[in-house]
């Protein structure tokens, strides 16, 4: 789905038009993937737009931005206030928004110390990730044959716009081989995450998910879905998990901002036990969006709301 364009962008502290939104093509994040992003929701409430767990976001940015030696020049609350500022300006009831830190025009060369940091806000409107029917049918998962980054390669715990040709690679192979999404295994051979969401399986009636050393994302979906579960009366474990397991689930899903929670149909043409979306998977999408479109009072602090 080609990207529909919005009114404003927000950089470097200021809303530009959109079709003035444009940076030098001798800018370093475009030649060394020098930058880090981020990708984050906001939803229709009964009290406007609000943004999912937007400081959560914005604090993980730091922290990728923060691996790559790149000091934000802006603080953390400024950055929220201009998420808010351009979700506002645009007029989005709904959106997707793109927080993007990169390594600007300067200076050319692997050390990108001298580069300047320049910061980015884009939304636009971004329906089902993984297919519009993907949250009720499920989508069909191939075990990559590309590796996840590993903690000594790139730090799979950093969203930096390079260290997503990895995902990539994985991405293209899966949908090439006809499949929906790419899981990624780390070199020893367990399960990390999907190209761009987190993995998790059904079992007995527990939920099981890799553990960050394995080399996931500490991805927010994962976090709000592992505390709406555990409300929802699941046990949750953070352990490895293999091949063995995802062909062995019960039930299997993705969760990300993007896929949002996306039942995962079978892997590597196994279908899970319950192909298509299971009862646990169906009971976390509706605790999900219960809680991101401001239904449920115990969790409206994960909304910021973007007012007037
Ligand atoms: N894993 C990877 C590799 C990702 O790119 C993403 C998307 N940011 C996720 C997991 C899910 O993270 P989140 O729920 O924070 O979007």
């Amino acid at each position: 789905m080609p990207i529909q364009p919005t009114d404003k962008i927000w950089m470097d502290g200021k809303l530009v038009d959109w079709e003035d939104a444009t940076i030098h093509v001798l800018t370093h994040g475009l030649h060394y993937g020098s930058g880090a992003f981020e990708g984050i929701r906001a939803y229709e409430t009964p009290k406007g737009p609000a943004v999912f767990r937007l400081p959560e976001h914005i604090h993980r940015l730091f922290r990728s931005a923060k691996v790559y030696y790149m000091e934000i020049p802006f603080s953390e609350e400024e950055l929220v206030q201009a998420v808010m500022d351009t979700v506002r300006e645009n007029d989005m009831s709904a959106c997707y928004i793109r927080p993007l830190v990169y390594r600007g025009y300067g200076e050319m060369g692997l050390n990108p110390l001298p580069a300047p940091v320049n910061v980015l806000v884009a939304v636009w409107s971004w329906g089902r990730y993984l297919g519009e029917d993907s949250q009720e049918r499920g989508v069909r998962a191939k075990v990559s044959s590309w590796k996840r980054l590993d903690h000594n390669i790139l730090p799979p715990g950093a969203k930096a716009t390079g260290q997503y040709l990895n995902s990539s690679l994985a991405k293209v192979e899966a949908l090439n081989a006809g499949y929906d999404e790419a899981i990624m295994l780390n070199t020893a051979g367990y399960v990390t995450d999907g190209s761009g969401e987190n993995v998790f399986i059904v079992k007995d009636g527990v939920l099981f998910t890799p553990p960050f050393q394995a080399g996931c994302l500490d991805g927010i979906t994962r976090d709000s879905v592992m505390a709406l579960a555990v409300d929802l009366g699941y046990q949750v474990v953070e352990r490895n998990l293999s091949r063995f397991d995802l062909y062995t689930a019960d039930e299997a899903f993705f969760t990300g901002t993007a896929a949002e929670i996306a039942p995962i149909r079978s892997v590597d043409d196994r279908e899970v036990e319950v192909a298509g979306r299971g009862p646990v998977t169906k009971a976390l999408q509706k605790a999900f969006f219960e809680a991101a479109s401001g239904r449920e009072p115990k969790y409206d602090r994960w909304l910021t709301y973007v007012g007037a």
